[in-house]
């Protein structure tokens, strides 16, 4: 059970690992509590959240969600990529501890782990979800039951894993949901490979959005992702999300209420091209990004049939990759 112990533990620590001389130089905002209302609840008061799930689902006809517009009738039940029809498919839910600290703070961060991808990835560190599972298929009510019952847990943000291919779904169970008195902002978790197209009907809806940055080199995702634009259009969409939110801001607790944060798995032998992902961040995006360079990488799914990445990274190819981000100037980084 969650305690206000707990709660001066996590804001308390917050506070003493940002120094205040950081906030000035970063531009790291704080919002009262009482400046915080999540964005979408704007859109359902003024209907433009409905028209917004009606474009979404007409677009299931030949379904162009994603960047590959596999151009299935997914209301009709045919399957592209993902192996998603109409219904959503929910893997697990429920409070992480686990996430980004902003995100889970005290109370964990409100996951809902959709099954499938849209990316395929030889590596994929949670291939039992996005490859292999089918999951459970819900209906719209019953995932916002989902979020209400993640609210009511005290969860500090609904963080939907894997969205990119449920986005007509996710808008509908949100208005239900919002309906039902939802008001935590919404964290969207994605593999980075979303179309400029859908991040629109998503302006106004996310207040955090949370992409990965897997590469920058097209032969390297075509390779391990099988998805030769990853690069360019991951580096357009993080460029259409921090249009849309901008740096990430915290509240009074340190906890993320709006804005982007990056996420950047290292691999084995320079693959993910971190240098490169940096410098964009730096030059394209904002010095003041909060990123997460990621050190977990371990050798899964079909990782065994490429022995450059059948192994884990060294300690100094991870201390490479951080002293790499300082150098571009890039300070907000995960600890
Ligand atoms: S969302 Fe699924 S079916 Fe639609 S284009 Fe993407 S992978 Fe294909």
């Amino acid at each position: 059970m969650v305690t206000s112990h707990d709660r001066q533990m996590f804001t308390s620590h917050w506070h003493s690992i940002i120094p205040k001389k950081l906030f000035a130089e970063h531009s790291i905002i704080l919002l009262k509590r009482t400046e915080m209302h999540a964005s979408y609840l704007s859109l359902l008061a003024s209907g433009e959240l409905a028209i917004r799930i009606q474009a979404a689902y007409a677009r299931l006809e030949s379904c162009d969600i994603c960047p590959l517009r596999c151009g299935v009738n997914r209301l009709q039940g045919d399957l592209g990529v993902c192996k998603t029809g109409v219904l959503a498919q929910v893997s697990s839910y429920g409070p992480h501890p686990g996430e980004e600290r902003p995100l889970s703070g005290w109370r964990g961060s409100g996951t809902i782990f959709f099954a499938r991808c849209n990316l395929r990835c030889a590596y994929c560190q949670n291939a039992d979800i996005s490859q292999l599972s089918s999951g459970q298929e819900v209906s719209p009510a019953e995932l916002a039951g989902l979020m209400l019952e993640l609210q009511g847990k005290g969860c500090h943000n609904i963080n939907l894993v894997s969205p990119s291919h449920v986005l007509p779904q996710i808008l509908a169970a949100l208005e239900l949901a919002a309906q039902g008195g939802l008001t935590l902002p919404l964290v969207y978790n994605t593999g980075g490979y979303d179309s400029l197209e859908t991040l629109t009907l998503l302006d106004g809806v996310v207040d955090i959005y949370m992409p990965d940055m897997k590469y920058d080199d097209a032969e390297v995702a075509l390779k391990y992702s099988k998805v030769r634009d990853y690069p360019q259009v991951n580096q357009a969409a993080v460029l259409e999300m921090q249009r849309q939110v901008g740096d990430l801001m915290l509240d009074e607790d340190g906890i993320a209420r709006r804005g982007l944060l990056v996420r950047h798995l290292v691999l084995p032998g320079g693959l993910a091209g971190s240098d490169s992902v940096f410098k964009f961040l730096a030059e394209e995006v904002s010095k003041n990004v909060y990123l997460n360079i990621m050190a977990q990488y371990r050798p899964a799914f079909n990782a065994w049939d490429y022995p450059e990445l059948n192994r884990r990274i060294r300690s100094e190819e991870y201390r490479a990759a951080i002293a790499l981000a300082k150098r571009y100037g890039l300070m907000r980084l995960d600890e």
